[in-house]
């Protein structure tokens, strides 16, 4: 699993006007400690029709259905980042990325 590490912990560990031989270097990242981070999940809304509420969308993540008179930029369900990811989506409400799945393609 890879490993992630913040550049301020980094820069914390140079000393300013010093010179590192890259064995010192190699060291100072490998005694960096790791930071809590997760992989970003991206996704966006999929229009797949009406209700008796309004129109209705489903995450492309999880599948997780909303009304869209909640415009979010993040799945209520997921969380996963609702920008598109993969670029092919229609357009954008608030926001966030979405799709016509009720047309044929
Ligand atoms: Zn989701």
């Amino acid at each position: 699993m890879a490993e992630y590490i913040e550049r301020n912990e980094v820069l914390i560990r140079i000393k300013p006007d010093e010179y590192y031989h890259s064995n010192e270097v190699k060291e100072i990242l490998e005694d960096t400690p790791a930071a809590d981070v997760a992989p970003a999940v991206h996704g966006m809304w999929e229009y797949i029709g009406t209700d008796k509420k309004g129109h209705v969308y489903r995450c492309s993540h999880c599948a997780g259905r909303i009304g869209l008179d909640y415009e979010t930029a993040y799945c209520p369900n997921c969380g996963a980042k609702m920008d598109g990811g993969c670029g092919d989506g229609d357009g954008e409400i608030g926001g966030s990325a979405w799709r016509d799945l009720t047309r044929d393609r």
